[in-house]
């Protein structure tokens, strides 16, 4: 078994940003951290909590000739444990800890949350027709995902909008909901280089969070994905700085790729309501059906969430009269 220090990697990106690549035993092999050195230095996301991986991170950020003990705030691109998990260590440390408004209870794992979550995802999946031991399935997973993280608390609440300016650089903050409600990207218009979290990445596309609570009359992130996609897409970006991933360039032609893959699911969940699949869980298995089969509950939830999301994107344009189980309570074909 590889040292956990042989596992981090640290390297300059551009002048004043650093990457610091955290190879993870988990699906997305990597997560990436970026240090920027306005000054002082902000560290943009924390890497999750696994055994001695917060010495090692310290220790790259030495090699690179810099001192953590400089790091004054840790930005978090969004609430998933895989990018805020060690952020109290970083607070330990002295940085201040900023994260969108959105996604705090998410940060500091508030119990109440974490109950009321539960319990409106059990009712909401009874309502949508998914079997009992599917719900439970799924609760273990959210649970496995918490234990990657520390509780935190947060110092500064981000609304999107903000500009952070130092001598070496400027960091503006946009809001981009969808894999999270509280998702966001930073763009460092001197280099071109937007840091995208896990909005845009360069092999995968992010599943939408099943927001709890409800945006609006959104239950699905995917909605909001689309959009915040168009809002990435407006920026000028040369660079992508993505969480998973090897950085990319022009990221509006993956921006462009990305949008053409959800429109394509979208046809195909609507093929299959045309054709008489009408539940959630039926076209779910009926899309996703090898990789459940081989990926087990965390799949089935990731393409159920997925897919909703869709459903949910055609009813707002019409292309359906509704999602069976939670607007309508007949089976729906889809309307043209
Ligand atoms: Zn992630």
């Amino acid at each position: 078994m590889r040292k956990v220090s042989e596992t981090v990697r640290v390297e300059k990106q551009a002048e004043s940003i650093y990457r610091i690549r955290i190879e993870v035993p988990f699906g997305v092999e990597s997560v990436s951290l970026y240090l920027l050195d306005f000054p002082p230095l902000v560290l943009i996301d924390a890497g999750p909590r696994m055994p001695g991986l917060f010495k090692s991170i310290l220790n790259s950020i030495k090699s690179a000739g810099l001192d953590p003990e400089r790091i004054e705030a840790l930005i978090i691109t969004h609430g998933h444990t895989d990018h805020h998990g060690l952020a109290s260590r970083f607070k330990e440390l002295g940085a201040k800890v900023l994260i969108h408004a959105e996604d705090v209870k998410r940060l500091n794992h508030e119990p109440r949350f974490i109950e009321e979550e539960f319990s409106y995802y059990a009712e909401l999946f009874e309502r949508l027709g998914i079997p009992q031991e599917s719900v439970s399935d799924f609760n273990e997973v959210m649970e496995r995902f918490r234990e990657f993280a520390l509780p935190c608390g947060c110092d500064k609440e981000l609304e999107g909008g903000e500009v952070f300016e130092g001598r070496n650089l400027t960091a503006r903050i946009w809001h981009c909901p969808g894999h999270s409600a509280g998702h966001i990207a930073i763009e460092i218009p001197e280099e071109k280089i937007l840091i995208t979290g896990d909005h845009l990445l360069p092999e995968i596309t992010p599943n939408p969070e099943l927001y709890y609570p409800p945006r609006g009359k959104r239950i699905s992130g995917l909605p909001d994905y689309i959009e915040s996609l168009e809002l990435i897409r407006s920026l000028e970006g040369r660079v992508a700085l993505p969480g998973h991933g090897e950085p990319f360039a022009d990221p509006t032609d993956r921006v462009r790729e990305v949008i053409f893959h959800h429109e394509e699911r979208a046809r195909r969940v609507k093929e299959l309501m045309d054709s008489g699949a009408c539940g959630l869980w039926e076209i779910t298995f009926e899309m996703f059906r090898e990789e459940i089969k081989t990926g087990g509950s965390l799949q089935a939830f990731l393409a159920l969430k997925e897919v909703l999301g869709h459903l949910e994107i055609l009813k707002e344009r019409g292309k359906i009269k509704g999602i069976p189980g939670l607007d309508i309570q007949e089976p729906n074909r889809g309307i043209d």
